[in-house]
């Protein structure tokens, strides 16, 4: 069985002791494939040289909207550059955060903006954060024609007419541990309406730990516990969860490995 975790941040100083330990236990369960995804111009250049170092590893570049205030178009320079290098499968993780809110909410729209624009420029789909923005994210995604670009809603923790209004626009929807949380009931009832067609798995290492290693460290071989997750809930079984959504990954970030 074959897994993709389309979302991981191995590149953080969380796994400095033993990185090569966690990718090996990624491979062991199957994650033969692991997205290493860009926040700002330090982690976007760390995860582009995790891709040229580990098989299996691929990169984003990108400015998240706690960052937005370093996107000055020196940083967007830059990330136009890295976004050239041959492991680079994204742009992202770009969008809105309104629950920490740490840029001012008018420099994170613009830095998603730009952003969303610099894809479109290099060719790439999108990797999408979105936190408590709903209305403003889809704003902008309709605005800069992301059916055009397309992407991923990462960590997709919105309601049904949210992730229906997603999918009109093309995107994929990746869900993580927080589905197999107990308290989850209204995303799991988003999961169970969404084509399996459109979905993706992800991991978002070291955070979101899902059930049962809930509150230690997370890790790209967890993600299995997610696949476990859609299967029980959209009832099928488990292979097809895995075969689907590598398909559907490597569809949008266009891997040939
Ligand atoms: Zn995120
Ligand atoms: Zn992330």
């Amino acid at each position: 069985m074959e897994l993709i975790d389309t979302h991981a941040h191995l590149d953080f100083p969380k796994f400095n002791k033993d990185r090569a330990v966690v990718i090996k236990r990624a491979k062991e369960a199957g994650v033969n494939i692991i997205i290493d995804v860009g926040g700002d111009l330090p982690s976007s250049h760390r995860a582009l040289k995790l891709s040229q170092t580990f098989p299996g590893i691929y990169a984003t570049v990108g400015v998240h909207p706690h960052d937005a205030d370093q996107l000055d178009q020196k940083a967007l320079k830059i990330l136009k550059d890295l976004a050239k290098a041959d492991r680079i499968v994204a742009i992202g993780e770009i969008g809105l955060d309104y629950y920490y809110d740490n840029s001012p909410r008018e420099i994170q729209r613009e830095a998603f903006r730009k952003q969303l624009e610099l894809a479109r420029e290099v060719g790439l789909p999108v990797v999408i954060h979105n936190r408590e923005a709903d209305e403003d994210t889809l704003d902008i995604l309709k605005e800069m024609r992301v059916e055009e670009i397309g992407g991923v809603m990462h960590c997709f923790a919105s309601d049904l007419k949210m992730a229906r209004e997603c999918l009109a626009l093309g995107l994929y929807l990746a869900f993580g541990g927080v589905t197999t949380f107990k308290n989850a009931k209204n995303l799991q009832g988003v999961v169970r309406e969404v084509p399996l067609e459109k979905i993706l798995l992800e991991t978002d290492s070291p955070y979101l730990t899902p059930h049962p290693h809930r509150g230690k460290r997370n890790e790209p071989a967890y993600v299995r516990y997610v696949a476990e997750k859609i299967a029980e809930l959209k009832q099928i079984p488990l292979k097809e969860v895995a075969e689907k959504t590598t398909a559907n990954a490597r569809e949008v970030f266009n891997l040939n490995e």
